[in-house]
């Protein structure tokens, strides 16, 4: 069996986004993904750091961590902060749900990282932080839309 394994660990600084989803997306080189798998993989990081930075940590300082493994041709993907936590994450899952209206965000980032990838899985803990769980087999034929 081929697995492979990395951590990282970097500061909630807005630049870092940019950072976690380029070193994601090199990690997920050894698994010959096509552009369009690259891409869900790195919006999906995207989303979910991203949300890490503004909500989680209310774009104060704080770690992030990203685990990833690939197992045979599956990558799992854990980004995780330690920042505020989330109180009702079913809610928060939902569709245009966001409590950042007036900074005009839309609520969809958690729909996004459910749409590109194959599985998503959120665990939170008000004041503890939250764990973003996602996984996606790279290389397996898929319905075009
Ligand atoms: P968009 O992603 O479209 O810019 P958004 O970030 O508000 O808007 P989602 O990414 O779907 O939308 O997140 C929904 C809500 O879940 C957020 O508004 C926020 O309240 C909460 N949330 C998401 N991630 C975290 C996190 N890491 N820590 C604390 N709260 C979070
Ligand atoms: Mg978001």
């Amino acid at each position: 069996m081929d697995k492979n394994e990395m951590l990282i660990e970097f500061g909630s600084d807005p630049k870092n986004e940019s950072f976690a989803r380029v070193v994601v997306a090199a990690f997920l080189t050894r698994t010959n993904p096509n552009l369009e798998e690259v891409s869900d993989v790195k919006t999906a990081v995207s989303e979910a750091v991203t949300n890490s930075i503004i909500h989680g940590y209310e774009n104060g300082a704080g770690k992030i961590v990203i685990h990833a493994y690939i197992e045979n041709r599956t990558l799992f993907l854990e980004i995780q902060d330690f920042g505020c936590g989330i109180s009702d994450v079913r809610q928060a899952m939902e569709p245009m749900y966001t409590t950042k209206k007036e900074e005009n965000r839309s609520g969809m980032g958690f729909s996004f990282m459910e749409a590109f990838m194959d599985e998503l899985k959120v665990e939170s803990e008000p004041g503890k932080g939250t764990t973003v769980m996602m996984k996606k087999e790279i290389g397996v034929e898929r319905e075009q839309y």
